[in-house]
């Protein structure tokens, strides 16, 4: 089989730094061959996993056990997976190996991208991710089907399709004014804004027959324009808008883990009972923003309300890294996101804008600093990404409607600049 031909994120590094955060995070499914290879290395024979249980059958496919601490099993007291450290890296199951790359086919080529909630990620920490070319080949030539390069594309809009081509180039066009240098970094996701309510009102039949330059042309120089001249003094966000946005921080702040149930019967509904009372705080948006995850610090909602300033140079480009991965990537939509339309999962990801900087202005707060550090965005975009395509509520009919209501002409621009500033 021909070699793929890969298309990466401009800018963006990575290698692993065994941190081991992502050994928790995630439920390792296990192929009848991974677990065979598990078996014959005896792990039983391991003091240290004595009479532990290394496997859990599920209906339709097997998963790694948990450990005491809720962790995956074959993850020791110093944080290092066993199985890596006895046996090396390559015979861990692909799952873990996997991570944090996602690979997308589409008719011409595997479009890469990486998981922020990867601290190295993040961080940009590594080698650019091109030199990850022999792995990802071999990767995807055991992850991707074999008529990967016939899968149809996510839908563009209501049910209306463009072609893969098409996609390609909106995309393109919404990188180019992400890269836009002459503009500020909230301005240029203002500019997106606009492209994208463009595209929301935009006669699809028109696209498909060959208008597509022309409204690019057109869109981009209203966009960039509009945003150009934008004051970003926006009102507050109020009302409605305001009580689903905080809605949503709260989701995002979130994080439920595998090891959750391994919780007693107590234990899960102490911390439901907890849940509904964050939730309800978080409603009445007053008072102190109760600690969704133990080491938030302390604020005050007001004061969150208060502008940190425009992300600017290391915060501005983990931003930029973020979101140029997700379109290039083309992880906003279709399979790689609750299977929504191109243009529904392009206002889901703008929409994590005013979230990571709210979140950002949080952790800033917290530590008594009156900016926006990129260390404050990087653990921000990390919080956004862990849920991203991932955490099956965001996939909710619920969920999907609150961002339509969020996504609106009159929603989300303010929220954008709002936070933005
Ligand atoms: S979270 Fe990232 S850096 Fe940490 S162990 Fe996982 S892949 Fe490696
Ligand atoms: S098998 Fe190793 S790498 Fe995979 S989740 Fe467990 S400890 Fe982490």
């Amino acid at each position: 089989m021909a070699k793929p031909r890969f298309v990466f994120p401009e800018g963006q590094c990575y290698d692993c730094h065994s941190c081991a955060l992502c050994c928790p995070a995630y439920e390792i499914g296990v192929t009848a061959e991974e677990k065979q290879r598990l078996v014959e290395q005896r792990w039983e024979e391991d003091a240290a996993l004595a009479g532990q249980p290394f496997f859990v059958e599920r209906k339709r496919n097997t998963v790694l056990a948990l450990g005491e601490g809720g962790s995956c099993v074959f993850l020791d007291d110093g944080n290092r997976c066993r199985i890596h450290a006895k046996f090396g890296e390559p015979t861990k199951p692909l799952g873990c190996r996997a991570y944090p790359f996602v690979l997308i086919p589409t008719d011409a080529e595997v479009r890469v991208s990486v998981r922020f909630d990867c601290p190295s990620v993040a961080a940009n920490r590594g080698r650019p991710l091109a030199d990850h070319r022999p792995w990802l080949e071999e990767l995807s030539a055991q992850v991707l089907p074999p008529n990967a390069r016939d899968l149809p594309p996510p839908a563009f809009r209501d049910g209306h399709r463009l072609e893969w081509p098409q996609l390609r180039r909106l995309t393109d066009a919404l990188l180019g004014v992400l890269a836009n240098q002459e503009l500020s970094f909230t301005r240029r996701i203002i500019a997106c804004v606009t492209m994208t309510h463009l595209l929301q009102r935009a006669k699809v039949d028109k696209l498909a027959e060959g208008g597509l330059k022309e409204f690019l042309l057109l869109s981009e120089e209203v966009s960039l324009k509009d945003a150009s001249a934008d004051d970003l003094d926006s009102p507050a966000p109020t009302g409605r808008g305001a009580l689903l946005f905080r809605q949503s921080l709260a989701l995002y702040g979130r994080r439920d883990l595998p090891g959750d149930l391994l919780r007693s019967a107590r234990q899960t509904a102490a911390r439901t009972g907890g849940r509904f009372r964050q939730a309800l705080r978080f409603v009445r948006g007053s008072g102190a923003v109760p600690a969704l995850q133990p080491d938030f610090p302390q604020a005050d909602f007001l004061a969150l309300e208060e502008p940190l300033g425009e992300p600017a140079g290391e915060s501005a480009e983990a931003l930029l890294r973020f979101y140029t991965g997700k379109l290039t990537g083309m992880t906003f939509c279709g399979r790689a996101y609750y299977h929504v339309p191109f243009v529904e999962g392009l206002y889901g990801l703008w929409l994590t804008y005013p979230v990571a900087l709210w979140y950002a202005r949080l952790f800033a707060r917290g530590d008594a600093r009156a900016s926006l550090a990129p260390e404050f965005v990087q653990r921000a975009l990390r919080l956004v990404d862990w849920h991203h395509g991932r955490t099956p509520a965001f996939g909710t009919r619920s969920e999907r409607g609150r961002a339509a209501f969020l996504s609106s002409e009159e929603c989300l621009r303010p929220l954008v600049a709002w936070y933005g500033r």
